[in-house]
């Protein structure tokens, strides 16, 4: 595939590459700027009945056998083809076009222009891309082009193996690649090499380890490291610019209409005329100033409403990193230069606060910290290298932060989160419901979805009520290419809904295929007794899920304390 992809880009039209590189991934821009494709089934139906001359009840007849607008434009588009006679040229610049019309398309007589624009498109298109196109604008664009599968093709198109870190760099300060690509495609690696972290391009966020012990983390840090509160709130990298702030959460969404007085707040605090920070946003008690669970901060993430929540739940941001001030790319610079940056950079106090921290230099002040963080309602520590080369990582996981939950001392492993890509029907009180889903974890190498349990608890009635409103959209006739599966549920989805699971064990599994021939041949891992927490994690990506490398760590880390070797499985 990657081969396939690196001689595709070499012949592309340089002026089109950046748009080339989006509609590969089913994208106009990207993920950072608002906007995505959606155009619903039913006015897809429309377009192609309109197309094809077919009846819109064959043509919904053909969506129900099918589950894919793509199949059906393909199929009928095909019939229709071999009567026409004369069509214009679809161009890669007509179709970028088209689609944001339909993608921008508001108000009045909305709808009606999004299905005359598909249909005009579809007029010229042959039956291949008439599935593409349909794919495309509903949505469900996904040929495997991961961001990591392009940015490998673009080093065998482009430029050389070796130079493959660099170009990643590059898409990791940037999150955007489509700019990578352009810039490769034009001025080769040495253009490459000159992207540099700026104001208004979210950076690719840094990651944590986990490390099942105080002593643990602080023999793996060298004996010495800096400790701060691990915040329970959602992660905010703020884009401060000379006149306006642009607020994003770590799967890229802009948050600076749900956040409107943290974003007043920062560029009041912040003395640099231009700065990128991360903090942690949290619910706040205005009584008592006390912080408040999660659950609280999440009212700020609605769509509507916005105004009443923003006087109802009070927030502050403790910011924990530098990534950029004044012209100066912080992110090459060690974690106290970077601290040093914030406390002397902005004016702290009110909703502008920096993380609780403090030097540790033995497992016994690690502890003591670590109980001042619960004594303070955090969900646990975060634990930072101060070594010279403490860089901000951006994009990576890695032991330079080293993370330590509560939750680690009850049970084995921290939670997962995992993406819904099946479901199985309900029987007895779940009779005419969905009963369980096929849950699986992220292979970043290989862009696939491998499952590592059936979930069936934790489901509370409205759950279970809300399951087809919340899945229903992303089923797939067939099991979605991306994903591996042994176990075959009544209905398959494109991964899409995250859900957060915690389990009392990692275990081989016969039938789970994450991690598969990794530690056993033969076998995968599976997670046993396995129960949804009742938090969506709509603030993460499918691809932004554990990944299958984390939960190989956590199980060879488990292992340690428990046999834990059972080769029965999981359900
Ligand atoms: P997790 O989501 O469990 O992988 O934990 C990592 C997350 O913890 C980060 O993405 C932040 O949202 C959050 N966090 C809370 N406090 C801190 C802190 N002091 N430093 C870094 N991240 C923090």
């Amino acid at each position: 595939m990657t081969d396939i992809l690196a001689s595709f880009l070499a012949g592309a039209d340089k002026s089109e590459l950046r748009s080339i590189v989006y509609l590969s991934q089913g994208k106009l821009h990207p993920d950072f700027v608002p906007g995505v494709l959606g155009m619903a089934d039913r006015l897809v139906l429309k377009a192609i009945s309109f197309t094809s001359g077919t009846s819109e009840t064959d043509t919904e007849r053909l969506w129900i056998e099918t589950g894919d607008p793509g199949k059906v434009a393909e199929t009928l588009i095909s019939k229709k083809k071999q009567m026409t006679l004369f069509s214009e040229e679809l161009t890669v610049e007509r179709v970028v076009k088209g689609l944001t019309a339909i993608q921008d398309a508001d108000g009045k007589d909305s709808q009606d222009r999004k299905m005359k624009t598909l249909a005009n498109l579809l007029h010229d298109s042959g039956p291949l891309e008439a599935r593409y196109l349909c794919r495309t604008v509903t949505g469900r664009m996904r040929v495997g082009a991961a961001d990591m599968t392009i940015l490998d093709a673009l080093a065998l198109a482009f430029a050389t193996k070796e130079d493959r870190p660099e170009i990643e760099r590059a898409f990791n300060v940037t999150c955007d690649i489509g700019l990578v690509a352009e810039t490769i495609a034009e001025g080769g690696m040495d253009a490459v090499r000159g992207i540099r972290v700026s104001v208004d391009s979210p950076v690719k966020v840094m990651l944590a380890e986990r490390l099942p012990s105080v002593s643990q983390i602080v023999e793996r840090m060298g004996g010495r490291c800096a400790i701060e509160y691990k915040y329970d709130g959602i992660r905010v990298q703020a884009h401060i610019g000379k006149d306006s702030v642009r607020l994003y959460s770590r799967r890229l969404e802009d948050l600076t209409s749900n956040f409107p007085d943290i974003a007043d707040s920062l560029r009041k605090a912040c003395g640099y005329g231009e700065a990128i920070v991360e903090g942690e946003c949290v619910a706040v008690d205005p009584e008592t100033g006390f912080m408040l669970p999660f659950q609280n901060v999440t009212h700020r993430r609605k769509k509507h409403g916005m105004e009443e929540a923003v006087r109802d739940v009070p927030v502050r941001m403790f910011m924990f990193d530098c990534l950029y001030r004044d012209g100066e790319d912080m992110t090459p610079r060690p974690y106290l230069e970077r601290r040093g940056a914030l406390e002397s950079g902005f004016r702290l106090g009110g909703q502008i606060q920096m993380t609780t921290m403090r030097i540790v230099e033995s497992e016994e002040e690690g502890e003591e910290f670590f109980a001042s963080a619960i004594g303070h309602r955090c969900e646990g520590i975060m634990a930072k290298s101060v070594a010279e080369d403490s860089v901000y990582r951006a994009g990576s996981r890695g032991f330079l932060w080293i993370k330590y939950k509560k939750d680690y001392q009850q049970a084995l492993t921290d939670s997962f989160d995992l993406a819904v890509v099946g479901a199985f029907y309900g029987m007895g009180k779940r009779a005419g419901r969905y009963g369980a889903l096929l849950m699986a974890a992220y292979d970043q190498e290989t862009g696939r979805f491998e499952t590592v349990c059936k979930l069936g608890t934790g489901f509370d009635d409205a759950f279970l009520d809300g399951m087809p409103a919340l899945l229903d959209g992303t089923r797939m006739e067939e099991k979605p290419r991306d994903v591996d599966a042994e176990m075959v549920p009544d209905v398959w989805f494109d991964p899409a809904v995250v859900l957060e699971v915690v389990a009392a064990e990692i275990t081989l599994s016969p039938i789970h295929t994450a991690a598969r021939d990794m530690i056993k041949e033969g076998s995968g891992l599976g997670i046993r007794f396995p129960r949804f927490t009742g938090r969506v994690r709509d603030d993460k990506t499918p691809e932004q899920c554990t990944t299958v490398e984390e939960i190989a760590e956590m199980y060879s880390m488990q292992a340690h304390d428990s046999d834990g070797l059972s080769d029965t499985g999981p359900e």
